[in-house]
């Protein structure tokens, strides 16, 4: 048994989850008595390489060749599968990105392996990893089991495991040379999409307010506003905030806006239906402000403030800004 983190960058720059990975890759390790090794893939990717060769790992592969630079779904899965069949990991684990859901149904299959995508945690049985993941729209959680020897392969879901658990260690840096030839690729990268400026990335945001239908009507959203700027927050919403257009549609969390993991998300007249819940419940705290005191978001709010948001928010944000000095 041995594992394999395969981390994702752009452009020389990590994807966050991909720390999320390689947590998820020591712990499982830790718990199955075996080592974790981890593998970036592009081109000048050297930097990277060495930031993982101070972490605890068997291995670094930096994998890297000129045709690997922008990422297509063929020069990535070739890449890959050669590295997995010379490492020979049992289990190999991703972050449960576009990218990945993009390239990994085909390496799992080239290799007659299925991957289990967008995993929330895990056990160990009898020596073995079961992967727990959801199914229709989270209600129901599954128990997954590998029937088959490695490679075996899961992607993991945003939020679902700690970046900041990564253990530090040393570790040797292995370069590793796939053989691609320009004629296996059949897509021709683009420029990469660059969203405007305005856009924000809620899955980096470590604070995040949220606006549900309690505010009632647009002209109340500076309310909470308030309390975002106060905290330093991102504002996100629930998805009928964003349908009626009181903010765009890029703050929207849940299962059709962005799944986001920050430490505090701070839920304010938002009743945490199952398609909020997704998005955000990998949150490390979250805090919840409703006035029905059997609202469903308080089921998973580590605090909960019973009460009208149009009379808590102002306090509290008063509170933070005296607080704050
Ligand atoms: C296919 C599909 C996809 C979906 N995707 C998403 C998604 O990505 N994200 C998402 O959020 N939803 C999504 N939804 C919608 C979801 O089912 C809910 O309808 C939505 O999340 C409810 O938003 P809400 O909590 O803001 O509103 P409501 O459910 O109306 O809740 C409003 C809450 O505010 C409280 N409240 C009212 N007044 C006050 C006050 N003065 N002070 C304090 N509290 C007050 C109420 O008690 C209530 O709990 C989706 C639905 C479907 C069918």
């Amino acid at each position: 048994m041995s594992i394999l983190a395969i981390l994702e960058q752009r452009e020389g720059q990590w994807n966050k989850m991909s720390f999320e990975t390689l947590a998820a890759a020591q712990q499982l390790a830790k718990e199955l008595g075996t080592t974790a090794s981890a593998a970036v893939v592009g081109r000048g990717i050297g930097a990277l390489a060495n930031e993982l060769a101070s972490k605890q790992l068997e291995k670094v592969y930096a994998v890297e060749h000129d045709l690997l630079k922008d990422y297509t779904p063929d020069a990535y899965a070739a890449a890959l599968r050669q590295l997995v069949e010379a490492a020979k990991p049992t289990l190999v684990l991703f972050p449960h990105t576009y990218q990945v859901r993009d390239f990994l149904p085909k390496l799992a299959t080239g290799l007659d392996r299925v991957a289990v995508s967008d995993v929330v945690g895990h056990r160990v049985e009898n020596g073995k990893p079961v992967f727990v993941r959801q199914l229709f729209q989270g209600k129901v959680n599954v128990d997954i089991r590998f029937a088959t020897d490695g490679p075996n392969f899961a992607s993991l879901q945003a939020g679902a495991y700690r970046a900041d658990l990564v253990a530090e260690g040393t570790a040797p840096v292995e370069a590793f040379a796939p053989q691609l030839d320009a004629g296996q690729i059949r897509t021709k990268p683009l420029e990469l999409f660059r969203e405007s400026a305005r856009a924000v990335d809620l899955g980096a945001a470590e604070i995040i307010v949220s606006v549900g239908r309690g505010i009632k009507e647009a002209e109340n959203i500076p309310i909470v506003q308030k309390l975002a700027d106060a905290l330093g927050a991102e504002l996100a919403a629930s998805r009928p905030i964003c349908d009626a257009g009181w903010l765009p549609m890029e703050r929207q969390v849940g299962s059709s806006g962005q799944t986001v993991a920050p430490k505090l998300y701070l839920a304010v007249g938002i009743s945490g239906a199952i398609q909020h819940l997704v998005g955000m419940k990998g949150s490390r705290t979250v805090v919840a402000i409703n006035k029905d005191p059997n609202a469903p978001i308080f089921e998973i709010a580590d605090y909960a403030i019973v009460g009208d948001l149009f009379q808590v928010v102002p306090e509290l944000t008063a509170a933070v800004v005296k607080a704050k000095g």
